[in-house]
């Protein structure tokens, strides 16, 4: 039986700050207080406080996105916050949008037809995803006062 020998090897990603391939490790060692174990995670093995989570089902350990540092992990954040009600439906602010469309809408304001995915973002980006859709939830919110 032919099967490859790769298909079980994961594909270290990088660290996008100093070039170092990450190393996987589990969750213990990025939150080391915490009791529940929330996965494998890509770590940077330099100074650089950077990693990613894995895809739960992924057996070659697929990363979530790119690896994100402190002041990157909070952006995400914010663009997650800002973007989710368009699409989530238990957000607050829910706007009625499918996840694809809402998605689209992104990325076509981007400047993009690609799929755009927050978790593959750089600060710039998601600071554009923030000022984008914080301007969506004024203008609609403006709609519903008047
Ligand atoms: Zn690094």
């Amino acid at each position: 039986m032919n099967r490859g020998i790769l298909t079980l090897r994961a594909k270290k990603p990088k660290c996008p700050y100093c070039g170092e391939k990450a190393e996987l490790k589990p969750s213990s060692a990025i939150y080391p207080a915490a009791n529940q174990d929330y996965g494998m995670f890509w770590v940077c093995p330099g100074e650089c406080d950077a990693y990613v989570g894995c895809h739960v089902n992924s057996r070659r350990h697929a990363p979530l996105g790119r690896l994100a540092n402190a002041e990157l992990r909070q952006w995400k954040q914010l663009a997650h916050k800002a973007f989710d009600p368009l699409w989530k439906e238990d957000a607050e602010g829910y706007m009625g949008f499918s996840r694809q469309g809402a998605y689209q809408w992104l990325g076509s304001l981007m400047g993009t037809t690609k799929s755009v995915h927050i978790g593959f973002m750089d600060v710039n980006e998601c600071q554009q995803v923030v000022e984008i859709c914080e301007g969506k939830l004024n203008e609609s919110s403006s709609d519903t006062s008047n």
